[in-house]
């Protein structure tokens, strides 16, 4: 007897296909529609499967398979090339944890010649973080703005999303970066490198980009910069989502 919960890699499969969104809206929490209703064959076949939103599972569950079928050869992420969601807390949450080392009150935890890598603000005792991971043109890969996160889908082979927790993985087994708001802290996980420089982010190891800290605590206040990277008077201007042609520019200030 088949059970009635999608076996992951189908999951991840259809995930991907869609761009890791409804591939009617794009809205990242999506549910596992089937094509063939199960009432008539039970199967997990992805080719007659599609990541929808809740709204859109049952507004295609009452149309014709055909209506599913299009929303799942031409999902909008993947005309988009781009993820979009927005974050949410139902905590006070405190602080933003890197890893094992904690930053209070910060506005920067980390930046890079000036552009800030993580940080957070808080607005009616709720945090809102900021977040961002380049490319190797530093274009941004993840950005995540005052919650509100974009990410570029074609990097990636799998993104998780659950409104307060969002996983991303360059290839199976590996955790890319991991943003968790379910805990008394703003919690990043994960591994990455930005120019060669390792940033890894666990429970019991914290590299920075070179410097390695172990479960400390930064206090500050805001405006302030935790953990800067890169030479005094040197700026980086990063490219944005709306240039043709990103590439990043060192500007002296
Ligand atoms: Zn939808």
């Amino acid at each position: 007897m088949l059970s009635r919960t999608i076996p992951p890699q189908i999951a991840q499969q259809l995930r991907a296909e869609s761009g890791f969104g409804c591939a009617v809206c794009g809205c990242p929490i999506v549910e596992y529609h089937h094509i063939i209703p199960w009432a008539e064959r039970k199967h997990y076949e992805a080719e007659h499967m599609v990541a929808l939103c809740r709204n859109h599972h049952q507004e295609l569950g009452k149309q014709r398979k055909e209506v599913s079928y299009a929303a799942k050869r031409n999902p909008i992420n993947i005309r988009h090339k781009k993820l979009q969601g927005y974050l949410v807390t139902n905590k006070e949450n405190q602080a933003l944890r890197l890893g094992n080392t904690r930053f209070v009150g910060f506005t920067h935890a980390v930046s890079y010649y000036g552009i800030p890598l993580f940080g957070h603000r808080i607005v009616n005792k709720e945090i809102r973080l900021n977040c961002f991971i380049p490319d190797e043109d530093f274009f941004p890969d993840i950005e995540v703005s005052d919650n509100n996160l974009s990410a570029m889908i074609g990097n990636f082979w799998d993104i998780e999303f659950k409104s307060n927790y969002v996983k991303f993985r360059r290839k199976k087994g590996e955790v890319f970066l991991e943003l968790d708001f379910r805990g008394d802290d703003v919690t990043v996980r994960g591994r990455f490198d930005i120019e060669g420089r390792e940033y890894r982010f666990s429970p019991n190891r914290c590299d920075f980009g070179g410097p390695r800290i172990e479960g400390i605590t930064f206090q500050g206040f805001p405006g302030a910069t935790a953990i800067g990277h890169g030479e005094a008077g040197v700026r980086l201007l990063k490219p944005n989502f709306a240039m043709r042609a990103p590439r990043k520019t060192l500007v002296r200030k």
